[in-house]
């Protein structure tokens, strides 16, 4: 069992106070972890949003020599969907639509992000088996049967059928996505002296066409100069009209419970996606379970549309959900049945949506210097390292070359609505 251990972000309070996850539905290389370098573009950053997509930006920001990197979160780092998911990570999975490129460079983006960073002692990092399976209901004719030989011995629920091996230690893996996303910013934070501020993003000031920085919620004092804008803000992004007048962009809630088992040694490195229906002919759900080198075990699933509050700390989960991951838990695993586990955390989060599944990355149509990255679904710990290192390049050389961002770019949503007013 791996105990994980993050050194301090330096925090400036300015405040007073698969190619589809079914519960929802080349080798990149990294720059040297150099100390604080001149700065080739010479550009002060502001990104917004602290999630994992924000901290990623900051991060690629600040290694490829952005003069100087501020982000702007309003409550805590990593305190929604990139605190609270699961953190697996595929190499393939998305190889069948445009998000494949972007997720392989980011899957061997995280591979070298741990190597540069200590990603398994700091966040959990580690490569591991994964495999779909059907678990039976009880009750159902056949849930007496054994569990198939093939299983790792702590699965021990009924299943329908063997397990199929759906990924390998070469193309799956798991981070803990706070600790990534918190670790990131560390690093950066005492080795290039990127700031995070705690406060609420009001608008961004535009002059002559281009962005010209932020201003925050509590007054004058609170406006910070930029020479480019990041709009990182996951399932709030709408809550920007520079973002709503383009596009929508809605939350999906998602719930997880993390439990840890009395015998953690039990569990080997396993990730499990699942079916599972509650009686036979009943709706079939799809929840997923990542062991973690912790000793604890990440459950999720149990996704519906809902309205998302201003705060993130005001998401909860709904107890029926909770309930029906406790009951998933211990189907799966006697080892994770109530009474034989402490319960870490019941939770839920917004996976941030786009109208056609795509994120967006890339500088806003009609304002130089304002880019937005939002929109990536149940994908944002794995593709968070590409968008960041991308949208760095784009932002400081011009043009990005980690991964191609034109099906990305948000002025798709400009000719949409063109030819929608055609
Ligand atoms: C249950 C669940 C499981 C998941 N599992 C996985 C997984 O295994 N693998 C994977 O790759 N992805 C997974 N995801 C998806 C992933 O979590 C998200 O895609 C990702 O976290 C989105 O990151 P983000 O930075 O865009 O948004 P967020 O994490 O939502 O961050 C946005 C940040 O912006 C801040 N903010 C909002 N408004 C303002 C403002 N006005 N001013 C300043 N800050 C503001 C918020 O406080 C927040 O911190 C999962 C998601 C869920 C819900």
């Amino acid at each position: 069992m791996v105990e994980l251990v993050l050194s301090p972000i330096r925090f400036l309070s300015l405040s007073p106070h698969r190619p589809s996850r079914p519960f929802i539905s080349a080798m990149a290389s990294l720059p040297p972890a150099s100390s604080a370098a001149e700065s080739p573009a010479g550009k002060r950053v502001v990104v917004c949003g602290g999630g994992v997509v924000g901290a990623c930006t900051a991060y690629f920001l600040a290694t490829k020599g952005a003069a100087h990197v501020t982000v702007v979160e309003k409550s805590a780092i990593a305190c929604a969907a990139s605190g609270k998911a699961g953190g697996f990570l595929a190499l393939d999975w998305c190889d069948s639509g445009p998000v494949g490129g972007l997720a392989r460079a980011s899957f061997h983006l995280h591979r070298s992000l741990a190597a540069a960073l200590d990603g398994p002692a700091k966040y959990g990092y580690r490569s591991l088996d994964t495999l779909s399976l059907s678990i039976l209901p009880s009750g159902s004719p056949a849930a007496a049967a054994k569990s198939s030989p093939s299983l790792p011995p702590w699965v021990d629920g009924p299943t329908a059928r063997p397990p199929r091996t759906i990924g390998t230690t070469e193309t799956t893996a798991q981070v803990h996505p706070q600790l990534f996303t918190r670790t990131l910013l560390s690093a950066v934070a005492e080795r290039h002296g990127v700031e995070v501020l705690i406060g609420e993003l009001d608008r961004v000031e535009v002059a002559g066409g281009r962005a010209v920085g932020v201003a925050l919620k509590g007054g004058d004092s609170r406006l910070i100069p930029a020479d480019a804008v990041v709009l990182a803000l996951g399932p709030w992004s709408n809550r920007s009209p520079i973002v709503s007048s383009l596009f929508n962009v809605s939350g999906l809630k998602a719930h997880s419970i993390v439990l840890r088992p009395k015998a953690p040694n039990a569990i080997t490195p396993h990730a499990l996606f699942l079916s599972y229906q509650t009686a036979p002919g009943a709706k079939m759900l799809d929840p997923e379970v990542f062991p973690r080198p912790t000793g604890e075990v990440y459950i999720c699933g149990m996704s519906k549309e809902a309205e998302v509050p201003d705060d993130p700390e005001e998401i909860v989960g709904e107890s029926e959900s909770i309930a029906m991951l406790h009951e998933i838990a211990g189907k799966v695993s006697s080892h994770l049945k109530d009474g034989e586990v402490e319960v870490v955390a019941e939770q839920a989060c917004f996976l941030p949506c786009t109208d056609d599944g795509l994120p967006v990355i890339g500088e806003i149509p009609g304002i130089k210097s304002c880019y937005v990255a939002t929109g990536h679904s149940c994908w944002g710990i794995l593709n968070g390292p590409a968008t960041g290192a991308s949208l760095a390049e784009l932002i400081l050389e011009g043009e990005s070359t980690t991964a191609d961002l034109k099906p990305f770019s948000p002025s798709r949503f400009l000719r949409r609505s063109t030819r929608q007013a055609v």
